[in-house]
């Protein structure tokens, strides 16, 4: 089909092969084609900015913009743009003669396999044939800044294209008219138009305009001149020192249309050996309700490409969202692509760093602030810190703990004086409302209590025991020594055997004489068992059928409390099942069947004394 002649050819010998291929499946998203038009159009004005700049052109008055047409009625949307433009030498080399080896021989190797072919458009610079994906035919009109006379150039979607004679242009620029396949009209509807530009091009670097049929009017019907679809110049390419707070909360509304503020943002400006730019940010999480996942819009030189690349982040970090900016990655970056890119993995790295320092910095220089924010940020750091190794030690100083009695202290503080005091034992309580009896003989012994309340709590003490060689123990694990008082010991067979009727499971009974005078008994929970009973009902929760394993608890009986030697002179069975339910509710809720009997036994007690 090729032809020798000047005016007439085949795009190349391979078309009947390519074309098809490219209207079928190059891209997964067929609304692509406008940002692939649009980028040209962007690039084209870009080009001829730089040329003027270095004073190869005439200085030009006229102010730099992309436009996008429909008209409904011829059937065609035209992109144009008072860019560079192509002379007919250009036209050739650039639109006619495309190097399609490289991509026929990638498109043969993975035909078949539509995620591999995602990118093959943009790494092999077809960008302008995915117009085809919509036209029947494309036309160009166009005329180079260099003053050569205008190219008129039209191609059919075989492939086929010719040059013709047309009317002169008087300006420099493309206009590249799209005639729109019957199947494809909906690209030729203002609001799918709108949203596509929306979608890709909001940062773009050149104004862009959309025209529709009608020109918007004011209420005394003058008509409003047209504002740009887009803003050309985005925060992420500002110096950070010349951004204001208000500046990046706006952005991060606008992009990601939530209106709570974010919890706080990383500016990043990266040139070597990585180069790129970008703004993360915090969200501000409602745990209970919100599902934790953030979003990262990666952009090429301004032109969206894609917000589902998650090799950009490192997992853990998968929460962030914002907006990154990298013209060292191809404009048609695909997923696979990045799943083997080292690239990909250098950037990720660089930003876990980031966000490392942002929190040393935070931690460091507004610890007041830092503190206020820690109930929101603490599950991501635990998690990070979980996750990698290298950022928990980035940021393991800065890691801070609230106390039982609201106050923060650092974990290092924490652990230090657990180290030196209490026999390498830090103590903790997973609650601010149960446990308070507990929690009150520790701190009347002068021992800091932990506040460790979320899940994430509880796995992140398994990495600190191993790292800081320290062990953690819920209050109400065992008798800390601080506890003991240094009387002499009671212990009386009886009454041990009379408590052991009335315990539940495999509870043991024993005597220890307490600081704390006033508490007949408590129960201990052994932490071990206990933890790997947590997980098992985790492990449940999420579905799978966890077995119960049993957790080993003791009822310490409290030989300095006077009550308890006065029940050994006077044995009484309900008596004794009343002190041990007290002691189950200073340590957690009752069950039902268990808060039936000590109900019934209180309604006795209480008979008793009226009697
Ligand atoms: P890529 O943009 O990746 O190089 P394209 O197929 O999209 O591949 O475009 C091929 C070339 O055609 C561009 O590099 C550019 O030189 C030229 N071109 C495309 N559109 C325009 C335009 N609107 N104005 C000037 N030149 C253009």
């Amino acid at each position: 089909m090729s032809d020798n002649s000047m005016n007439k050819g085949g795009i190349s010998v391979d078309t009947e092969h390519l074309f098809p291929i490219i209207k079928k499946w190059l891209y997964s998203e067929k609304e692509i084609f406008l940002r692939e038009i649009v980028s040209n159009a962007c690039d084209a004005v870009t080009k001829l900015k730089r040329l003027a700049s270095l004073g190869e052109t005439e200085p030009i008055e006229d102010a730099f913009k992309v436009t996008v047409k429909f008209d409904k009625d011829e059937s065609t949307l035209t992109v144009s743009d008072n860019g560079i433009g192509m002379n007919e030498d250009e036209m050739r080399r650039y639109i006619c003669q495309i190097a399609l080896s490289g991509a026929l021989d990638f498109i043969e190797k993975y035909e078949g396999d539509s995620n591999e072919s995602n990118g093959i458009i943009g790494h092999f610079g077809l960008g302008f044939y995915s117009a085809f994906m919509v036209s029947e035919r494309v036309d160009v009109v166009t005329k180079s800044y260099d003053g050569s006379k205008t190219v008129h150039w039209s191609c059919t979607e075989d492939g086929d294209y010719e040059f013709s004679d047309g009317e002169e242009r008087s300006e420099r620029g493309t206009d590249v008219i799209m005639h729109i396949a019957d199947e494809e009209k909906e690209y030729l509807d203002e609001n799918k138009l709108r949203s596509i530009l929306n979608k890709y091009c909001a940062f773009v670097p050149v104004e862009i305009f959309l025209e529709g049929t009608d020109a918007e009017k004011d209420k005394d019907g003058n008509e409003i001149p047209p504002k740009p679809i887009n803003e050309t110049s985005p925060l992420w390419q500002k110096n950070p020192s010349d951004c204001t707070d208000d500046e990046y909360k706006e952005f991060y509304t606008k992009v990601f249309n939530d209106f709570r503020e974010p919890l706080f943002h990383i500016h990043i400006n990266a040139d070597y050996p990585l180069n790129f730019k970008g703004i993360l940010y915090f969200p501000k999480i409602n745990t209970n309700t919100d599902a934790l996942e953030g979003q990262i819009k990666l952009y090429y030189n301004q032109v969206f490409v894609s917000d589902s690349i998650k090799e950009l982040l490192p997992d853990y970090l998968l929460l962030l969202r914002g907006v990154i900016d990298c013209p060292e990655l191809p404009l048609n970056v695909s997923r696979s692509y990045m799943q083997n890119s080292a690239y990909a993995k250098r950037m990720a790295q660089h930003i876990s760093k980031k966000v490392a320092d942002k929190i040393n910095s935070l931690f460091n220089t507004d610890r007041e602030n830092y503190e206020k924010m820690w109930k929101d940020i603490k599950l991501f750091v635990e998690f990070a810190c979980m996750r990698e190794r290298k950022f928990y030690d980035r940021v393991k100083d800065s890691v801070i703990t609230q106390l039982s009695s609201g106050d923060f202290i650092t974990l290092k503080a924490l652990v230090d004086e657990a180290k030196e005091k209490q026999d390498k034992t830090v103590y903790y309580t997973d609650s601010q409302e149960t446990k308070s009896s507990y929690v009150k003989m520790f701190t009347d012994a002068g021992i800091k209590v932990a506040l460790l309340d979320s899940f994430m709590d509880s796995q992140f003490i398994n990495l600190v025991e191993t790292d800081m060689d320290v062990k953690f123990k819920r209050v109400d694990a065992d008798v800390a020594s601080a506890l003991k008082a240094d009387g002499e010991m009671y212990e009386n067979k009886d009454l041990e055997e009379l408590f052991k009727k009335v315990v539940l499971g495999n509870t043991t009974v024993k005597f220890e004489s307490l600081r704390d005078e006033n508490t007949p008994a408590i129960i201990t929970t052994d932490e071990q068992s206990r933890r790997m009973n947590d997980m098992m009902k985790l492990y449940s929760l999420s579905g799978n059928t966890g077995a119960d394993i049993p957790v080993d608890s003791t009822l310490i009986l409290n030989s300095s409390c006077s009550l308890v030697r006065r029940l050994a002179e006077k044995p009484d069975e309900s008596v004794a099942r009343m002190i041990y339910s007290l002691a189950l509710l200073a340590l957690r809720p009752l069950k039902s069947e268990e808060l039936g009997g000590f109900l019934s036994d209180s309604y006795d007690l209480i008979k008793k004394v009226l009697d």
